[in-house]
Protein backbone atom coordinates (compact mmCIF):
# COMPACT_ATOMS: atom_id res chain seq x y z
CA UNK A 1 0.00 0.00 0.00
CA UNK A 2 0.90 3.11 -1.15
CA UNK A 3 -1.53 5.90 -0.85
CA UNK A 4 -1.72 7.21 3.24
CA UNK A 5 -5.14 7.51 2.79
CA UNK A 6 -8.73 5.30 1.31
CA UNK A 7 -9.70 7.32 -1.55
CA UNK A 8 -13.06 8.16 0.23
CA UNK A 9 -10.79 9.37 3.34
CA UNK A 10 -8.55 11.38 0.82
CA UNK A 11 -11.70 13.16 -0.64
CA UNK A 12 -13.09 13.67 3.39
CA UNK A 13 -9.48 15.31 5.01
CA UNK A 14 -9.21 17.41 1.46
CA UNK A 15 -12.56 18.71 2.37
CA UNK A 16 -11.77 19.55 5.56
CA UNK A 17 -8.66 21.39 4.21
CA UNK A 18 -10.56 23.43 2.09
CA UNK A 19 -12.96 24.34 4.83
CA UNK A 20 -11.22 25.24 7.11
CA UNK A 21 -11.90 22.66 9.69
CA UNK A 22 -15.80 22.14 9.97
CA UNK A 23 -17.82 23.61 7.21
CA UNK A 24 -19.84 20.54 6.70
CA UNK A 25 -20.37 19.98 10.46
CA UNK A 26 -20.92 23.11 10.98
CA UNK A 27 -23.75 22.69 8.40
CA UNK A 28 -25.44 19.82 10.10
CA UNK A 29 -25.50 21.63 13.57
CA UNK A 30 -27.46 24.38 12.11
CA UNK A 31 -29.58 21.84 10.61
CA UNK A 32 -29.89 20.16 14.15
CA UNK A 33 -30.81 23.87 16.04
CA UNK A 34 -33.55 24.25 13.22
CA UNK A 35 -35.12 21.00 13.80
CA UNK A 36 -34.54 20.90 17.41
CA UNK A 37 -36.53 24.81 17.84
CA UNK A 38 -32.45 26.21 18.90
CA UNK A 39 -32.58 29.93 18.40
CA UNK A 40 -30.25 32.48 19.08
CA UNK A 41 -27.36 31.52 18.15
CA UNK A 42 -24.53 33.85 16.41
CA UNK A 43 -21.61 32.54 14.92
CA UNK A 44 -17.78 33.22 15.20
CA UNK A 45 -18.23 35.64 17.91
CA UNK A 46 -14.63 37.07 19.05
CA UNK A 47 -13.90 35.16 22.04
CA UNK A 48 -11.25 32.90 23.03
CA UNK A 49 -11.28 29.74 20.46
CA UNK A 50 -13.59 31.68 18.23
CA UNK A 51 -16.74 29.28 19.04
CA UNK A 52 -18.08 28.31 16.28
CA UNK A 53 -21.10 29.29 18.07
CA UNK A 54 -22.35 31.25 20.96
CA UNK A 55 -25.64 31.91 22.73
CA UNK A 56 -24.81 35.17 24.42
CA UNK A 57 -26.99 35.71 26.31
CA UNK A 58 -26.82 32.28 28.39
CA UNK A 59 -23.24 32.92 27.98
CA UNK A 60 -22.73 29.00 26.11
CA UNK A 61 -20.00 28.46 23.32
CA UNK A 62 -20.17 25.94 21.45
CA UNK A 63 -17.19 24.17 19.35
CA UNK A 64 -17.75 21.63 16.64
CA UNK A 65 -14.38 19.69 16.97
CA UNK A 66 -13.68 17.92 13.37
CA UNK A 67 -12.04 14.50 14.36
CA UNK A 68 -8.78 14.62 12.51
CA UNK A 69 -7.52 17.80 13.61
CA UNK A 70 -9.02 17.60 16.99
CA UNK A 71 -7.63 14.48 17.07
CA UNK A 72 -10.72 12.26 18.31
CA UNK A 73 -10.07 9.61 20.76
CA UNK A 74 -12.00 7.58 18.54
CA UNK A 75 -11.43 8.23 15.35
CA UNK A 76 -8.25 9.77 14.69
CA UNK A 77 -5.66 7.79 13.10
CA UNK A 78 -2.75 9.61 12.62
CA UNK A 79 -1.13 9.76 8.69
CA UNK A 80 1.89 7.91 8.17
CA UNK A 81 3.72 10.24 5.97
CA UNK A 82 5.09 12.88 8.04
CA UNK A 83 4.27 11.79 10.99
CA UNK A 84 6.30 14.41 13.13
CA UNK A 85 4.88 17.60 11.44
CA UNK A 86 0.85 16.08 12.08
CA UNK A 87 1.79 14.59 15.49
CA UNK A 88 3.11 17.95 16.58
CA UNK A 89 -0.14 19.89 14.82
CA UNK A 90 -2.88 17.54 16.22
CA UNK A 91 -0.92 17.49 19.62
CA UNK A 92 -0.55 21.42 19.51
CA UNK A 93 -4.65 21.80 18.26
CA UNK A 94 -5.75 19.48 21.59
CA UNK A 95 -4.05 21.35 24.00
CA UNK A 96 -5.81 24.81 22.72
CA UNK A 97 -8.85 22.82 22.70
CA UNK A 98 -8.67 22.15 26.48
CA UNK A 99 -6.87 25.75 26.86
CA UNK A 100 -9.40 27.72 25.44
CA UNK A 101 -12.22 25.67 27.23
CA UNK A 102 -10.78 26.41 30.30
CA UNK A 103 -10.35 30.17 29.81
CA UNK A 104 -14.28 30.26 28.80
CA UNK A 105 -14.94 28.47 31.80
CA UNK A 106 -13.05 30.32 33.83
CA UNK A 107 -15.13 33.53 32.32
CA UNK A 108 -18.17 31.91 33.41
CA UNK A 109 -18.99 30.48 29.59
CA UNK A 110 -21.39 27.17 29.39
CA UNK A 111 -18.44 25.18 26.83
CA UNK A 112 -19.94 22.24 24.84
CA UNK A 113 -17.42 20.53 22.23
CA UNK A 114 -19.54 18.17 19.77
CA UNK A 115 -17.02 15.85 17.98
CA UNK A 116 -18.32 15.32 14.78
CA UNK A 117 -18.53 11.77 14.94
CA UNK A 118 -20.51 11.98 18.12
CA UNK A 119 -22.82 14.86 16.06
CA UNK A 120 -23.34 12.22 12.94
CA UNK A 121 -24.01 9.19 14.81
CA UNK A 122 -26.80 10.50 18.07
CA UNK A 123 -27.53 13.87 17.11
CA UNK A 124 -30.60 13.73 19.63
CA UNK A 125 -27.80 13.21 22.15
CA UNK A 126 -26.06 16.21 21.13
CA UNK A 127 -29.21 18.76 20.88
CA UNK A 128 -29.85 17.87 24.38
CA UNK A 129 -26.66 18.44 25.73
CA UNK A 130 -26.94 21.70 23.89
CA UNK A 131 -30.39 21.75 25.64
CA UNK A 132 -28.94 21.29 28.65
CA UNK A 133 -26.15 24.16 28.55
CA UNK A 134 -28.63 26.60 27.36
CA UNK A 135 -31.34 25.69 30.73
CA UNK A 136 -28.85 25.71 33.44
CA UNK A 137 -27.05 28.84 31.95
CA UNK A 138 -27.18 32.34 34.42
ZN1 LIG B 1 -14.55 11.06 16.09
Amino acid sequence: MTDIWSVQKRSEVMSLIRGKGNRTTEGRMIELFRESGIKGWRRHQPLPGRPDFTFRREKVAIFVDGCFWHGCPDCYRAPKSNVEFWKRKVDGNRRRDRRVTRQLRSTGWSVVRVRECVLKRSPVAVARRVWRALRVAP
